[in-house]
């Protein structure tokens, strides 16, 4: 029986992922039997899992309710709102709807993935309501750090929700419509159950800021450096991309694009009706034939990620650039919170080449995608919601949105964790039930459990080493050679004295044992684990992971 048919009467909200955590967004809403999912995205990995990029939201609940999946609009081309979409959308087989720029972004993911033909994605035309099952669906345009942000206004048989997606209030976008206010408030006038919104710069009081001051003030900046400039940013800030243009044009340097996604992108906004306005680009091959005064380099790695041309740049290791002194690199993005240590490190090579670094904290140089408490309480003018479930964010930004939202006189709110089903209703917010969540890991090309013992097997390696030791049993199920060991990661000490030490222990515990429990791998396998271990705890202080291999000659006696 399907998940909702006990439900038919009510309007839900079910956040899989993006609820208690910023990235990996997957939402799903629920009416008169069908579901429709909000974004599809993924999240990068930290130290915890050591060799595994991708973090994906655990799609198990959904692809159960696959035959009552309707479809999945994505708000925008983030990969915190698509990026899952190639490695799970096996799982739901639905279409997909996006606006063109972010269809064109998806597409290129699905045709990597090697499933374009399979899909079908509709390009959605945006303020145009559409049916998708029982729901109807409009994209309204609000400005954001990437080309076509979306929120999505969704009505049902038992009202209409907002779901704002990501968004910023800007007077001065660059690229797409100023907000529009009318839609807004016209929506508004309709009446609006609930807001689901972004709540990633809550802790700001004041408005996001304008994209064409970050463009004057990054000309003003420019106009004044007489050496080769480097602006480093997300590729995907397309709004950026044609402000470095506009600073090229106005300081009379030509423009450089480099790295793989700025290429990408490129693709893609020209595709859409995008980066027309770039002054004629330079290949990076001629860079060095033009005086340093005379060109704007532009490239990706804003956040430190060592593989990225900056950090190249940094390390003197990049073919067509090098930077020398008196040369400025302009980090036009924010620091995000976890690359601090990643991004000092770039500063500290780029400062001994004497190069000039200027960061948000230096100079206006970024402004925010997201929404400061200031647009936040516009916004709520404007739609006028009954009601405001906070999402995108950790906790702390959730219960802040959830209490500013009350402060400013609209009292339902409710904080949702991922798993949660939210009955959503002109009486208010009420959590009904929480189903199965979780995360998955992109592992090399496999999807597993985050908590898979692949992972936990090379944490712990990866923190204490890693001891493999080989035992060979005769036909009497005594030990026919000494044993043999291979040591990975673990401090050795004096290397004879700890190899032999570890040897005799584990040889000791075998003999120690009775020749029935000998007879069992698993009980060898522990004897022997617990040898290695805590001969290494003595010897050397650490705890190793431990494999051993047995191998059993019947036709040996010795
Ligand atoms: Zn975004
Ligand atoms: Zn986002």
């Amino acid at each position: 029986m399907s998940y909702l048919s006990k439900y038919k009467e009510k309007l839900l909200f079910l956040p899989i992922g993006g609820s208690g955590e910023i990235g990996m967004n997957l939402n799903l809403y629920g009416c008169d039997g069908k579901w429709v999912m909000v974004d599809c995205g993924m999240m990068f990995a930290d130290d915890y899992t050591p060799g595994v990029d991708l973090i994906l939201p655990d799609p198990s609940f959904v692809e159960e309710e696959q035959e009552d999946l309707v479809g999945i609009l994505l708000t925008h081309g983030h990969e915190d709102h698509i990026g899952a979409v190639p490695y799970l959308w096996e799982r739901f087989k639905c279409p997909l709807y996006a606006t063109p720029f972010t269809a064109e972004l998806v597409m290129g993911k699905l045709r990597e993935a090697g499933i374009a033909d399979e899909v079908t994605l509709h390009i959605v035309e945006a303020k145009k309501a559409f049916d998708i099952g029982p729901f109807k669906a409009t994209y309204i345009p609000l400005a954001h750090s990437t080309a076509e942000g979306h929120g999505i206004a969704l009505e049902t048989s038992k009202g209409t929700v907002f779901h704002t997606g990501d968004w910023k209030l800007d007077q001065g976008p660059i690229i797409g419509p100023e907000c529009p206010s009318s839609a807004l408030a016209a929506l508004g006038d309709k009446g609006v159950l609930a807001l689901v919104g972004d709540s990633t710069n809550v802790f700001n009081e004041h408005s996001s800021g304008s994209e064409a001051d970050v463009q004057a003030n990054l000309i003003k900046l420019v106009k004044d450096m007489n050496k080769r400039v480097v602006i480093t940013t997300f590729a995907s800030n397309v709004a950026r991309l044609e402000t470095i243009g506009a600073v090229a044009k106005a300081t009379g340097r030509s423009l450089a694009l480099m790295g793989r996604s700025m290429q990408r992108i490129l693709a893609a906004g020209r595709a859409t009706g995008y980066l027309k306005n770039l002054p004629t680009l330079v290949d990076e091959a001629y860079i060095d034939d033009i005086p340093k005064d005379k060109i704007l380099i532009a490239c990706t790695g804003c956040q430190g990620e060592p593989r990225a041309a900056i950090a190249r740049i940094a390390r003197g290791e990049h073919k067509a650039i090098s930077l020398a002194e008196g040369d400025t690199v302009i980090f036009s993005s924010k620091i995000i919170p976890g690359n601090e240590l990643t991004l000092g490190a770039l500063f500290n090579a780029l400062v001994e080449k004497k190069v000039n670094v200027v960061t948000e904290k230096d100079a206006f140089v970024h402004v925010s995608g997201h929404p400061g408490r200031a647009d936040l309480r516009q916004m709520f003018e404007w739609v006028k919601p009954q009601s405001v479930i906070p999402v995108h964010g950790e906790r702390r930004h959730l219960e802040r949105h959830a209490a500013f939202a009350r402060e400013v006189g609209i009292k339902k709110t409710i904080v949702p964790q991922n798993g949660d089903v939210i009955e959503i209703s002109d009486k208010g917010l009420r959590r009904i039930d929480t189903v199965p969540t979780g995360r998955l890991a992109r592992d090399g090309s496999e999807t597993v459990p985050i908590n898979d013992i692949n992972i936990a097997e090379r944490r712990r390696a990866s923190l204490s080493g890693f001891i493999t030791v080989s035992l060979v049993f005769d036909g009497k199920d005594k030990l026919a050679a000494e044993p043999l060991l291979a040591i990975m990661g673990v401090p050795r000490g004096k290397d004879d004295v700890f190899y032999d030490e570890l040897l005799e222990a584990v040889e000791e515990a075998v003999e120690r044992m009775s020749i029935k429990s000998r007879r069992t791998d698993f009980d060898v396998e522990e004897v022997s684990r617990i040898a290695v271990r805590r001969c290494c705890r003595k010897l050397v202080g650490k705890n190793p992971g431990v494999a051993t291999l047995i191998t059993r000659r019947r036709d040996m006696e010795l």
